[in-house]
């Protein structure tokens, strides 16, 4: 097993939301309707939600995936953006929790594997204390993909993830005491793009997100303090 290096490592320490969530702390938020449609009335935008809410506003900024922005905001799409050939790959997860297996001292593994490429140990990150040994094992891209459709109408997907590990860690399959599986559809974008974010002065319509310059939630910071230099 090859050993990296580099040590540092930024955690976000009650979750990887947590600077997010401090710095929006004083802004009124609202998490659970996703938008269906945004609209310039030429006065101002106005935003559908799915539970049938209207919000009207100033300005607007959308963080969405790229598939997810080019459907709700298509209209109000420059070329240069819509033309954008951005490539969002899936991403399969399991997060698994062992009882009594012995702790290993690493944050994570990767596999040089055609299934799972990527194991967190969660207990490294210090949030808290657990006598249980917690990981998160990442799906390889390609595999991914022949998944990503179907891979909540059984466990099989599940089941070859978590085999893998066993297999390629050694830990004991009657040891897990907990599995759960996600998916996204559109979670990195390996490659970036020509631009980092992006402001329309008129319409008071901006974008910013990891996908335009690369997969990692560094690249969101980026892209997000790009817009905000763009707006002053
Ligand atoms: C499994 C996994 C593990 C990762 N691990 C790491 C890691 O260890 N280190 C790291 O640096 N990066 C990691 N990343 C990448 C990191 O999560 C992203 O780079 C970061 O979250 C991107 O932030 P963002 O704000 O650009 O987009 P996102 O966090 O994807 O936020 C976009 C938001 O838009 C919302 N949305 C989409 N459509 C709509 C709609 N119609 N209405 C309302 N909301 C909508 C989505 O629900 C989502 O909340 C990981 C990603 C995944 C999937």
């Amino acid at each position: 097993m090859k050993k990296k290096e580099i040590s540092e490592k930024f955690i976000g320490m009650k979750g990887n939301n947590f600077i997010s969530k401090f710095y929006t702390k004083k802004i009124k938020k609202s998490f659970q309707s996703s938008v269906k449609t945004i609209f310039n009335n030429k006065y101002f935008w106005e935003i559908r939600l799915d539970n049938g809410e209207n919000i009207q506003a100033k300005s607007i900024i959308l963080t969405c995936p790229f598939p997810q922005l080019k459907k709700i905001a298509g209209k109000y799409l420059e070329k240069k953006i819509s033309n954008l050939k951005i490539n969002m790959e899936p991403n399969i997860t399991t997060m698994l929790a062992f009882k009594n297996q012995r702790t290993v001292p690493v944050s994570s593994i990767k596999f040089n594997d055609d299934i799972l490429t990527w194991a967190a140990n969660e207990n490294s990150k210090n949030r808290f204390n657990s006598s249980n040994s917690l990981w998160t094992l990442q799906s390889s891209i390609g595999w991914a993909r022949k998944n990503i459709n179907h891979y909540k109408k059984s466990n099989k997907a599940e089941n070859i993830l978590v085999s893998k590990f066993l297999n390629l860690t050694g830990y004991k399959k009657n040891k897990i005491i907990f599995k759960k599986t996600h998916g996204w559809k559109y979670s990195y974008n390996l490659n970036g793009s020509p631009l980092k974010s992006y402001w329309n002065k008129k319409l008071r319509l901006g974008l910013c997100a990891d996908w335009f310059i690369g997969p990692k939630v560094e690249n969101a910071w980026l892209s997000a303090k790009d817009l905000a230099k763009k707006i002053k």
